[in-house]
């Protein structure tokens, strides 16, 4: 996949994250915990996809690692420098 359309992919996440749900937590141990989340269920796509085929997904592996750069996004722009 060519890197404009992973980062449209990852701004479109920040996008739907930001509208669904405006604020971010101010720790940073509930920050990460939240990009750990959907790293692990980018992981559980993976899984299936290897494992469990006809449960994987190639589509919704997409989705969940775009979801991870969307938090990881969050989480950098919470950060006062
Ligand atoms: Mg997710």
């Amino acid at each position: 996949m060519e890197s404009n359309k992973v980062i449209d992919l990852i701004m479109c996440e920040v996008k739907t994250a930001e509208e669904k749900h405006p604020g971010w937590p101010t720790d940073r141990i509930h920050a990460v915990s939240i990009i750990a989340e959907e790293v692990g269920e980018a992981m559980r796509e993976a899984i299936d996809i290897t494992y469990f085929p006809q449960n994987g997904s190639e589509e919704r592996l997409i989705k969940e690692l775009a979801q991870t750069g969307a938090m990881a996004i969050r989480a950098l722009k919470s950060i006062e420098l």
